[in-house]
């Protein structure tokens, strides 16, 4: 399990060892076919900042010969904004007195039939709180087995489930789960999930590999960029991402690199920033550590950051989202996890990327054929 390499690597001084890289460590990076994590280390750190744009000429290198150029359309549903969980970060906490919502499979299909109205989306990311007591494995079996026939690729973003359980949802269907680990630094992990199951730091960080064991085909790591050292917590994930493709290499795997806004909390202010240069860089530092990962973008980044970076590594991309239980029948902002800041229709995001030379693409034939 994941957890027990992750005991061996020190968080000091992998932060340390990614600060003091050099240029010439850089430029060795850039210089190889395959990085190791030393090397993405280098392609992280303020070392590399001078080379931005030697760095975004090989992403995009990169991306073309594996991707083509095409982008990935998902479009997340949120089932429920039921959670027990105390992420002092995000507004579903089991603390904050707003509306909870369950959806029935009668208002989950009203929401399919909506999205099919927005766009013919393929993907989709059907996502809970975490709160079993109303939204267990077998609700969110029932839910896949009706987005089958909506849909041709199913995700999931739920609490950590066991092997059982995933085994259980990919015989109804599921293709992928999307877990973000939030922080690898286990010292202070608990300080922003203080209770409830998300608190068994273990628990989540080896769901990675309960979701390898069950033979979940596609899984989707992130890090939650505003709680810990971003360079540090990216590194980690990195060193996660060896450790699953080595040990699941059947599997494919996507990252993300979610940024916290300071206004969506109404209360927790990220503890550190990352500004769009150094979202760009990380991003091309990722496609040229590992050519194959897809790299996606959410709509909780703006218009411009999207439409620029979409030819220079990003691979996936939703469009037109709502973060709360049944808003695309019905939305109300009261109900929702956090604001996107993509407000453009699925039909304009779609004109934008085609003006960029970029086709669209609605259904992952790979998916489909596994
Ligand atoms: S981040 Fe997820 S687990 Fe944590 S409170 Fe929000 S919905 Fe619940």
């Amino acid at each position: 399990m994941f957890s027990e390499k992750l005991k061996k690597i020190s968080w000091a001084e992998t932060t340390e060892k990614i600060m003091s890289k050099t240029e010439s460590d850089v430029l060795r990076a850039l210089g190889r076919n395959h990085c190791s994590v030393e090397d993405l280390m280098a392609l992280i750190s303020p070392a590399a900042e001078p080379y931005l744009e030697q760095m975004a000429r090989l992403s995009r290198k990169y991306t073309l010969e594996r991707f083509g150029k095409t982008m990935q359309m998902f479009i997340p549903l949120y089932m429920t904004n039921s959670c027990t969980n105390s992420c002092v970060y995000c507004s579903f906490h089991i603390s904050n007195p707003m509306k909870r919502t369950v959806l029935s499979m009668e208002q989950i299909e009203e929401e399919f039939r909506s999205i099919k109205k927005l766009s013919p989306f393929e993907n989709i990311l059907l996502l809970t709180g975490e709160n079993p007591a109303v939204a267990d494995a077998r609700y969110i079996g029932r839910a896949i087995e009706l987005a089958r026939k909506y849909f041709s690729n199913i995700k999931i973003e739920v609490m950590p489930l066991s092997v059982e359980d995933y085994e259980y949802l990919v015989g109804k269907g599921l293709n992928g789960v999307i877990c973000f680990q939030e922080t690898y630094n286990r010292e202070r992990y608990n300080i922003y999930h203080p209770r409830g199951m998300k608190s068994k730091f273990e628990w989540r960080v080896d769901g990675y590999d309960r979701m390898g064991m069950a033979g979940v085909h596609t899984i989707g790591m992130g890090a939650l960029i505003g709680l810990e050292d971003w360079r540090t917590d990216v590194t980690m994930m990195a060193y996660h991402l060896r450790y699953l493709e080595k040990n699941y290499w059947k599997t494919k795997y996507s990252v993300n690199f979610p940024r916290m806004r300071p206004s969506e909390n109404g209360g927790f202010q990220p503890n550190v920033i990352m500004t769009d240069r150094e979202l760009a860089q990380v991003t091309f530092a990722f496609r040229i550590f590992d050519h194959d990962v897809d790299i996606s973008y959410s709509t909780r980044e703006p218009k411009e950051i999207r439409d620029n970076m979409a030819t220079l590594g990003v691979t996936t991309m939703s469009a037109e989202s709502h973060t709360e239980p049944g808003g695309y029948s019905h939305p109300q902002e009261s109900l929702e996890q956090f604001h996107v800041s993509d407000e453009r229709k699925a039909t304009e995001v779609v004109s934008d990327l085609k003006k960029l030379g970029l086709e669209p693409v609605w259904k992952d034939w790979d998916d489909v054929m596994n």
